[in-house]
Order: C-alpha cells, then structure tokens, then sequence
C-alpha cells in the first residue's frame, strides 16, 4: 500500500481537485491518500479563533460568512450532478454551522482546535464525494480514530499502528483510502492538530504504521530544489537524497517538506517521492536510505536567527560549564541550532527568541554576553566525507565577500552551516550557487 499526500494548493482549486483524482485513480495501486484543507482554509480558520479569542464576535461572524461563500463557490464548480451538489451542501452546512455555533458559546483553546480541523474534514468529504460522482469507490477514515498524540504533543506510533491496523483489517475490499492530514486527537481525548504544515507528518507517520511501499508527498513544485528558487537563477530539483541530508534541508529553508516527517518514514526505512501535481511525470525528488554520492547537494538559509556569546575566564579548563549554559535554554524549553566554542567563549543560535530576555538575564550570571539580532544560518547539506579535501576550500572561496560570525563543521557529515547577517543572505546563496553546482 502507498501513502500519497497533497497540500493545500493541490486541492484548493475545483479544477486541481479533480487532477489529484485523476492521480490517485491512474494505476491500480491500494493507496491512502492524505488531504490537507483547502489553501487559505487553515490561515482562515486561525483569523477566525483569533477574532472569537478576542471576543470580536462582528468579525468572527464576517470572516465565517466569507469562508463559507468561497466553499460555496468550490462545490458548484467541483460537482456536477445534482445529487453530489446537494449532499456537498449539506457537508458545507454541517460544518458551518459548527462554526456559526462557536459564535455562541464561550471560547477556549480545545475549541480552538475543534475550529482548526475543519479544513481537512471538508476537504476530505467533498473529494471523497467527487470520486464517488465520477464512479470511484473510496473509503473515507476519519484520522481521528486513529491519529493520536501524547502528553508531550508528539505523535505515538505505535497507538497509531495499532488503530490503523484494526481498522484497515475490517476494510477488505476498498482500495482507495481517503483521510484528514493534520488533525488528530490527544492524550485527553480532545481534537488536536500536529501543527501547522502537520500534513506531510501524517503522510510519513501512516506510511510507518502501515509499513507502506512508498510514501509520496505532491505539491505544486518540482521537487526539493538545490538552492532557494525565490532569490536565486538556475536552481533545479535534486534527483536524490539520503534521509539525513533531507533532514538537514527540511529543516533549514526547503519549505516542500515538514521536518518532523522524515524520521517516521526513516525509522521504517520507506521511500519518500516528492513529486509535483502540475507535472506528474516529472521525476522529483527520492529520499532513501541508498547512499548519495559524495558531494554537495543544496544550499539553503534560515533566517531570523539570534545569536548569542558568552564569555568567561571562569570557562578556561573548567569543567561543567557548557552544562550550565544549555541547562539555561533547556528550562526555557529553547532549542539551540548552531554551537561553536573556544576556550574561554561559547557562540549558539536560536530562532525561537521568545524567552530572549530571561535566558540573558541566566546567562549574565556566567558571563559577558552579546547577542545579535537578524542573523541568517547558511547551510551546505551534501554527504561530505572527511577524506575529502577542498569542499571547505571551494565553500570560502565563494563566500570571500561575506562576512561570516560563524561557522561549524563536522557536527555530522551532511551539513555545513555558517552565520551570518541577514542582509547577506541573497548574496550568499547565489555564490554558493554560482561556485557548487556545475550549471
Ligand atoms: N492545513 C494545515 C496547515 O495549513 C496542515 C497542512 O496543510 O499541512 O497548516
Ligand atoms: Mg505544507
């Protein structure tokens, strides 16, 4: 069985819709098919538990209604026998006038959550409903009997495994599966989300829990790119990737993939095909555990970075000192990206600067500290052995007009990162670009 995954705007058209059908139904492969909501759906649905947090009634009310005309408009496009548009309708009502009664009753973050998942409940039902219409048999199952987190927010593979294994056991003659990306139910029993752009992490955690053949994520972009399309001339997709060097981007930039789905389809060593929606045929990109070849393959940037130094003599041969530091940011629950040290200094970033100001305050008690704001992280993911000589050579040579705050290398064998301020992150990217690749 596969797992295929489509993003917002792979369904947020009528006219896309039916082309992800025209996919799913092009060969005869048994498949679960992961939908996020609509595009603009879950930034919607967010606005309007703002506004409803707010006790802005008015607005909440305004943004509903305008939600709801846009879904309106959707259906009469995507179907067109009268028998689907009306049971479409009723769908729309139903969870419309879940949101119209939220106007009504008071407002906490479980109903918050509540409101959050009605994208990807209506998306899955209307697509299931257009498959049905042009004689399509597909069996919709509801992600929340079956995807569930723990206390820590994080998703339990194996209560996953185990509800979806009892429930696809019951289903022997469906071979199309259709379910919710995103939502989920939590320790509490509540209805709860895997976080924003939590699709592509239901894709892969499915594709572990069924042991799948191959997961694929389809979006409406080629594949992961060498270098950042946005800013940079002649990038073009990676054909293949190990799962770490995937990691290592996903992280740092390539917006295509959520970073916490690589490491269920990498426990269960599956497949992952990031293909493209719009070009179906295009190869993409393959993220495997087969070994790459030795050499860079992309660079990417993150940006809004704050670095931090903190100088001590009392660090020089002392011992426990490092501890104390991170000790800082773990009570803070902060994670750090990039560490460098000398003797008597330690440099680390974060891009979660909301509890800046207490860690600051920690951290004087050890030492001097400096901090600097806007800092972007440049990062060279490739399979870089140490044998290798001149890949650190060739990385200077093209960044010889940048100035560079820091740099750290060898922490694994797949990323290279250096920091340094933002306003010379475009420039960056494309010597990088200009000096790596044979383009
Ligand atoms: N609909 C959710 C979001 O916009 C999940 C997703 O699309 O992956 O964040
Ligand atoms: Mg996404």
């Amino acid at each position: 069985m596969q797992v295929l995954k489509f993003g917002g705007t792979s369904v947020g058209k009528p006219e896309r819709m039916r082309q992800v059908a025209q996919i799913v139904t092009n060969d005869a492969h048994s498949k679960i098919v992961v939908l996020s909501a609509l595009s603009g759906t879950t930034n919607a649905l967010v606005a309007i538990g703002g506004a409803l947090a707010l006790a802005d009634k008015e607005d909440a009310k305004t943004k509903i209604d305008s939600l709801r005309a846009h879904y309106a408009a959707f259906i009469e496009d995507l179907l067109s026998t009268k028998e689907k548009a009306a049971e479409a309708k009723a769908i729309i009502d139903e969870h419309f006038e879940f949101l119209r009664i939220t106007l009504k009753i008071s407002f906490n973050e479980a109903l918050n959550r509540d409101i959050l998942a009605q994208g990807e409940l209506m998306s899955t039902k209307l697509f299931t409903l257009y498959l049905e219409e042009i004689g399509v048999n597909a069996k919709l199952l509801p992600a929340l009997e079956f995807m569930r987190t723990n206390e820590e927010r994080e998703p339990d593979l194996e209560l996953i495994t185990e509800k979806l294994e009892a429930i696809l056991a019951k289903e022997s003659d469906a071979s199309i599966f259709i379910t919710q990306g995103y939502i989920c139910k939590n320790h509490k029993g509540e209805i709860d989300n895997l976080q924003r752009g939590g699709s592509d992490y239901t894709a892969s955690l499915i594709g572990a829990a069924i042991n799948a053949t191959e997961i694929q994520i389809w979006t409406d972009i080629d594949g992961m790119h060498n270098n950042d399309p946005r800013v940079v001339d002649k990038t073009f997709p990676i054909a293949e990737l190990s799962f770490n060097e995937a990691a290592e981007l996903a992280y740092f930039g390539a917006k295509i993939l959520h970073p916490a789905s690589i490491w269920p389809a990498q426990k269960r060593g599956i497949t992952v095909r990031l293909l493209n929606t719009i070009q179906p045929e295009a190869k993409g990109t393959v993220i495997s555990t087969a070994t790459t070849s030795e050499d860079v393959k992309a660079v990417a940037a993150k940006d809004g970075i704050t670095a931090i130094k903190i100088k001590s003599s009392r660090m020089l041969l002392a011992y426990g000192f490092l501890r104390k530091v991170f000790e800082i940011f773990e009570n803070y629950k902060t994670p750090i990206d990039m560490i460098t040290t000398s003797e008597v200094a330690v440099s680390v970033t974060i891009d979660d600067d909301t509890y800046l100001n207490k860690i600051l305050i920690e951290l004087e008690k050890l030492g001097t500290v400096e901090v600097d704001r806007n800092q972007t992280i440049i990062c060279i993911v490739g399979n870089f052995v140490a044998e290798r000589k001149g890949v650190v050579n060739n990385i200077f040579e093209a960044l010889s007009t940048i100035p560079i705050r820091m740099i750290s290398y060898g922490g694994s064998r797949h990323n290279i990162s250096l920091l340094t301020d933002e306003g010379f992150k475009v420039e960056a990217l494309r010597n990088l670009n200009a000096h790596l690749f044979d383009l």
